[in-house]
């Protein structure tokens, strides 16, 4: 496969690698070469060529950090504080193992049209998700759910320490060893399967570092929620005497083994410590910024060495996977956390979405730049949308901010994973894109009707809203 590109960013060498009138060439699956179409295009012969005279050509982009099959609760959850028991809380337990499937693959195809290669999926009961994953032709990182507190927790006060039910932790780490036995390495590879501690609040210290030892064992990662606010702080105070960041650390939990998501209650110092010993980063910018109101210290992290990888997290707190959203939020609100809009410029925002994303989730040698060795997963960008209009190449170049900060992701023209055209002129080709938005409607209004009375029950803004007819 050829692939020639107006403008490649190719994300080699410390900036954006940028190539004017450029080609990529793919064979089997790899890139063999990159670089100006001249010196290219009479060196080899293509089965399939893909024009693209308009486009940015770009690594695929990475989400490090999905929960896919809450997607179905797009849009019922925000604008509450304690998002957990107002937002989601009376929502989750309607959601069967269908309607997290029906979400998961919504997610999918909505994330894949907007230039998504690489899926970092975390949830319970991900086998159907990976098959449907393996079907679509796309990258994933997926996580289980490793916890010990129990879902049902009413009767508990906010600072009455959580119960662990240590049945439930064998369980859950069984499913994930399950998961990791049956998916890590599959569909030729694109497929790998990491472990899920939910968070150090949810299992006991001992259970911790069983996990640890077992992903450490079978070579993977550890993916754990970590400082996400007032009530994991509580649990591990009360418990241990000490802060999130300080317990971990106390145990050894604290290096390239692990990636740790959010960070939303973690001080610069904290987050720097966790960026000193090793471990990586994922920011999900737009559903800490809409659950929480907080820019998490990611630009500490990134100061003290640390890699950082972006999320989109969930669509009832962010309300969409889509990562050009992210990395324009990324880019905002950093600047206005810092009060300072040098901070955060968007090549290096673009770089968090590609090849520093790829280094942080350990897929650094296999994908996030287009260069000879690494596996072909890029996209084309249509740059004739009036958006990105108009085109600056010489002496000064637009190109980056316009995908950054005006890009919406529909500019997305293909999308390529492995080398194979997963999405071609904005259609996917892989999966049925119209029934699968059908069926998730269908199951959604199943768990609109089961919901009705805990979503008044619990009476958040949203319910008090609607009730009054303002929203
Ligand atoms: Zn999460």
């Amino acid at each position: 496969m050829l692939v020639r590109g107006a403008h490649l960013l190719t994300m080699q060498g410390e900036g954006v690698g940028y190539v004017a009138d450029g080609a990529v060439v793919v064979d089997r699956g790899r890139i063999v070469a990159v670089g100006a179409w001249a010196e290219l295009a009479g060196e080899y012969e293509a089965e399939q060529v893909i024009e693209a005279p308009h486009h940015a050509v770009l690594p695929g982009l990475i989400d490090a950090h999905m929960h896919m099959h809450l997607a179905l609760l797009r849009g019922l959850a925000q604008d509450t504080r304690n998002w957990m028991l107002y937002g989601v809380g009376p929502f989750v337990p309607h959601l069967t193992a269908e309607a997290r499937l029906a979400g998961s693959k919504l997610a999918v195809v909505e994330a894949l049209k907007a230039g998504t290669t690489t899926f970092g999926e975390y949830g319970p009961q991900l086998e159907e998700t990976c098959r449907f994953m393996a079907e679509a032709g796309v990258r994933a990182q997926v996580t289980g759910f490793i916890r010990e507190v129990p879902q049902e927790m009413s009767g508990f006060g906010p600072r009455d320490l959580y119960p662990f039910d240590p049945n439930l932790g064998e369980k859950t780490l069984a499913e994930n060893i399950a998961l990791f036995e049956q998916w890590h390495g599959a569909a030729d590879g694109r497929l790998r399967v990491l472990f899920g501690p939910q968070g150090p609040d949810f299992l006991s210290r001992e259970l911790l570092l069983r996990v640890k030892e077992v992903a450490r064992e079978r070579g993977t990662l550890l993916h754990v929620h970590t400082a996400q606010g007032e009530r994991e702080t509580i649990q591990i105070e009360g418990r241990y005497g000490t802060r999130p960041v300080a317990f971990l650390d106390s145990i050894g939990y604290l290096d390239e083994q692990l990636l740790v998501v959010h960070l939303t209650d973690a001080t610069e110092e904290e987050a720097a410590l966790v960026a000193q010993r090793g471990a990586r980063m994922i920011l999900c910018s737009g559903s800490i910024g809409i659950i929480d109101g907080i820019v998490p210290p990611a630009r500490a992290f990134r100061e003290a060495g640390g890699l950082v990888a972006l999320g989109s997290d969930q669509a009832p707190g962010n309300n969409c996977h889509n990562l050009f959203n992210e990395m324009k939020l990324t880019a905002l609100f950093n600047k206005i956390r810092a009060r300072n809009p040098e901070v955060f410029p968007a090549w290096q925002v673009l770089r968090m979405a590609t090849i520093e994303g790829a280094r942080t989730i350990g897929l650094g040698d296999e994908v996030g730049s287009l260069e000879p060795g690494k596996q072909a997963d890029l996209i084309t960008v249509d740059l004739r949308h009036p958006a990105l209009s108009p085109i600056y190449t010489e002496p000064m170049r637009n190109i980056v901010p316009n995908l950054v900060y005006s890009a919406r992701g529909n500019e997305v023209d293909t999308v390529v994973v492995d080398g194979r055209v997963l999405v071609e002129r904005g259609r996917v080709l892989t999966v049925d894109e119209a029934s699968i938005v059908a069926e998730a409607q269908q199951h959604a209004e199943f768990v609109g009707r089961r919901a009705i009375e805990s979503f008044q029950a619990v009476g958040g803004p949203n319910a008090r809203w609607q009730a009054e007819g303002r929203l």
